[in-house]
């Protein structure tokens, strides 16, 4: 068997396309700022990838390129002005931060309903309870994706290898929401692929290059690689790979790639929280 690929860019550009039917419903369009601190080079590259993405689209984006050494009182500053503002309709503000500034105090600080990353405790409240208006990015791209390629979900078994906050604990959220049978592994999970094999819907959400082998994998399995690992292999350059071997090809029923599976997704459902915090705004 070779599993069927799910690439991301077809299910991006629906996304897209139903954002910019949105966005011409909003007499003064929508506005996103993103706010990033320092040049870590991934996190450059993301913001960079974020303003084109919201360009082209047809949002205006303001990128605020803070230095590293910004106290954390300038940058509460600037989103408190942000949230004050009327016309900004989304704030981002680009994780991780720099180790002298509190995240979680700076995530809190955003209005909740300017919050297109969705990490405010309002929102991930909002989230487990069914009320939020703004899922986290990430999570709700994976299930764009699934809905794209009419990959059923609900009273399916769903395993997801991973818990951060802002993919593997609100995907799980998401899951349950959708009806599906959901379990959370992590690092203290004991015989790992005895867990996963019991997946119809396998999430991997790790860090760890090709953690996910053929051993993990029941045939037939839908498996949606969520990492993004820099690899190096002997002399050549490095790569990037997912948390998925690619020998899992032959043992899936379809597998996301990476580059190109949900990484285009996160960025779609960025842009459309940031048209649905705008007609939020208009309609309150
Ligand atoms: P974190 O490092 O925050 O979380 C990683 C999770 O994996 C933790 O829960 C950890 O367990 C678990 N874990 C680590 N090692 C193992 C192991 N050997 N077996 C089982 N579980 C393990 O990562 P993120 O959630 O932020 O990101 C995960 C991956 O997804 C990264 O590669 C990241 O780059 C990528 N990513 C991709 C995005 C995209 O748009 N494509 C967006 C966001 C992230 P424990 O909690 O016990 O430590």
């Amino acid at each position: 068997m070779t599993a069927r690929a799910l690439p991301g860019a077809p299910a991006a550009e629906a996304l897209l396309a139903r954002a910019r039917e949105r966005l011409a419903a909003l007499p003064g369009g929508a506005h996103l700022h993103v706010i990033r601190l320092g040049d870590d080079p991934a996190s450059v590259s993301y913001v960079r990838l974020k303003d084109r993405k919201a360009r082209e689209v047809g949002l205006r984006s303001t990128v605020h390129a803070l230095p590293d050494a910004t106290p954390e009182a300038d940058l509460l500053a600037l989103i408190a002005r942000l949230n004050a503002d009327p016309a900004a309709s989304g704030i981002l503000v680009q994780l991780p931060l720099p180790a002298h500034v509190n995240a979680s105090r700076v995530l809190r600080a955003i209005d909740p309903d300017k919050d297109v990353d969705g990490f405010h405790p309002v929102n991930v409240g909002g989230l487990w309870s069914g009320e939020t208006r703004l899922p986290p990015c990430t999570p709700a791209g994976v299930l764009a994706l699934l809905d794209h390629y009419a990959v059923p979900v609900a009273g399916k078994r769903a395993v997801i290898v991973g818990r951060s906050n802002i993919v593997g604990k609100p995907l799980a959220a998401m899951l349950l929401a959708r009806d599906a049978t959901v379990t959370v592994a992590h690092s203290r999970t004991p015989d790992l692929s005895a867990v996963t094999r019991a997946a119809d819907i396998l999430f991997a959400a790790v860090g760890r290059a090709h953690l996910i082998t053929p051993a993990h994998v029941r045939s037939g399995a839908t498996v949606i690689d969520v990492g993004v690992n820099r690899h190096a292999v002997a002399d050549e350059p490095p790569r990037l790979v997912g948390d998925v071997h690619p020998d899992v090809r032959s043992v899936a029923g379809a597998l996301t790639p990476v580059p190109g599976g949900v990484g285009p997704m996160t960025v779609a459902q960025l842009l459309m929280n940031t048209v649905t915090a705008a007609h939020h705004h208009a309609h309150p």
